[in-house]
């Protein structure tokens, strides 16, 4: 009998717990553990989308709790084969003892991501779809969300489908070529063009998957940002305003911000992982001088430079200072306390680091734009998840290889070599982009793909 279970929700007391058994027996299984509080309930007989309220027992057929038993009948489950799922009453040892249960009753424990490999394997999902599953169970996001969701529902796998047409309508023609040249020197340049044009536009396709990427990783990963600023300009107020905690120490005294205090904040769709530094100025305070030589290192290795001043004071040599350091990478600069009468140079700060955001973090004035104005700073584009996008390494490798046998087949054609190289390329490009979309993916690459699920799921 090959049946396979696990407990699908979190191992913690909850309200409720669910096992998964999935299997051409998951209801003889079921039955063997399951007694319906209505004795004529067979549930070897019982319709799929249907549940029954019964005992569930160990293997000598003590109770061990009650619950639900759903049944799912193949193809009309997650994993495309029968499916059981028990509820039972939320607890870490009595989810256990029910999965326990179900083990000696015949099925085998589920590996990590079995039964979301069972629905690839069954074909009720592609490998893009499936590893979007695991991108939603992660997502910290709306933002991601939606993108994840669009990914379940094979946005990407449409994407790479219609490449795939494309560059298949054109192998098929050099194919057709191959076994019947043109007789005449004219139809062969007709047919040299056409291909040449729509290797071209696949190029193009594929090059505006790849860009994808970048916006793609930064929803996932979110963006490294350091709010800087001398103290007091309102860092750690900005901070409490994005995150809506009081994670930072507001005070009036100078300096209190000592050492980097790190929050991940959503705006709008996307992460910022927000430290928070000290500013830089020369001071014979030893603690503070560290926090001074750590926000320089955090300078460095951000994506993202908030930079924080005080638009009601002239500006310092602090200032000026940070000014220097930050000229140049990729900065937001904005200019706090609008509710103040302004003192600040700021034709100073703009023609420096760019145009600043006029804000009043006390009041939570002028924060809206916050969100098209970090996109802005770090080029992203607004991703339309239903189009597709690549959404990690993995998938952008195989559009990379993709991308570069599609170049190869249009420096081909545009050089002038026979038109079966073309062909070879592209071909190479279709099984580039088959293992994206998981139609001739190796077993490693679905190993590793599977590896990051957690078993349950
Ligand atoms: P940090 O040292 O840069 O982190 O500055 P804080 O966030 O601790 O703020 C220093 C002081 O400025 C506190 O008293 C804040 O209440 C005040 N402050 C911060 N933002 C504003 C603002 O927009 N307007 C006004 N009037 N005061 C502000």
């Amino acid at each position: 009998m090959d049946c396979i279970a696990a407990i699908s929700t979190p191992l913690a007391a909850g309200g409720v717990s669910m096992i998964r058994i999935s299997g051409e027996d998951a209801l003889t299984v079921a039955k063997k553990v399951f007694l319906p509080k209505y004795p004529h309930t067979d549930i070897s007989q019982m319709d799929g989308y249907t549940a029954c309220y019964g005992d569930i027992t160990d293997k000598s057929g003590k109770k061990l709790d009650d619950g639900v038993l759903l049944v799912f009948k193949a193809p009309h489950s997650y994993t495309g084969e029968n499916t059981a799922e028990i509820t039972c009453h939320g607890g870490v040892r009595i989810s256990k003892l029910v999965l326990r249960s179900v083990l000696d009753a015949g099925a085998r424990m589920a590996t990590a991501g079995e039964f979301t490999r069972q629905a690839l394997l069954s074909g009720k999902l592609s490998l893009t779809e499936a590893e979007s599953v695991i991108d939603l169970i992660n997502a910290g996001s709306d933002g991601l969300i939606a993108c994840a969701r669009a990914q379940a529902d094979g946005s990407l796998y449409r994407r790479i489908e219609k490449i795939c047409g494309d560059i298949l309508s054109i192998t098929s023609e050099i194919t057709v070529w191959i076994d019947y040249p043109d007789e005449s020197e004219d139809e062969d340049e007709i047919n040299r063009e056409s291909w040449l044009k729509r290797t071209e536009e696949v190029k193009r396709e594929l090059d505006s998957l790849l860009a994808t990427y970048d916006t793609g990783k930064v929803l996932s990963d979110g963006i490294a940002a350091a709010i800087v600023g001398k103290p007091n300009a309102g860092k750690s107020t900005l901070m409490n305003l994005l995150s809506g905690e009081e994670k930072s120490i507001v005070t009036d005294i100078e300096g209190t911000t000592r050492d980097i205090v790190e929050q991940t904040v959503n705006i709008g769709d996307i992460m910022l992982r927000l430290s928070d530094c000290a500013g830089i100025r020369e001071t014979a305070d030893a603690v503070e001088n560290i926090g001074v030589s750590k926000m320089l290192e955090r300078i460095e290795s951000s994506q993202l430079i908030i930079a924080v001043f005080d638009g009601s004071r002239q500006l310092s040599d602090e200032d000026r200072r940070l000014i220097s350091v930050i000229e140049g990478k990729t900065v937001l600069p904005v200019v706090n306390k609008s509710d103040l009468e302004t003192a600040v140079d700021l034709s100073y700060i703009e023609e420096r680091l760019g145009k600043a955001m006029i804000i009043s973090a006390k009041q939570g004035i002028g924060t809206d734009a916050l969100q098209t104005e970090i996109e802005q700073r770090c080029h992203l584009k607004r991703l339309s998840p239903d189009s597709g996008f690549l959404a990690n390494e993995r998938q952008r490798q195989c559009a990379l290889g993709a991308a570069s046998s599609v170049n190869n087949a249009y420096d081909a054609l545009s050089r002038g070599m026979t038109a079966d190289v073309a062909g070879l390329e592209l071909e190479l490009a279709l099984s580039h982009l088959y293992e994206l979309s998981g139609k001739s993916a190796s077993e490693e690459v679905i190993d590793s793909i599977f590896s990051r699920f957690c078993v349950g799921k």
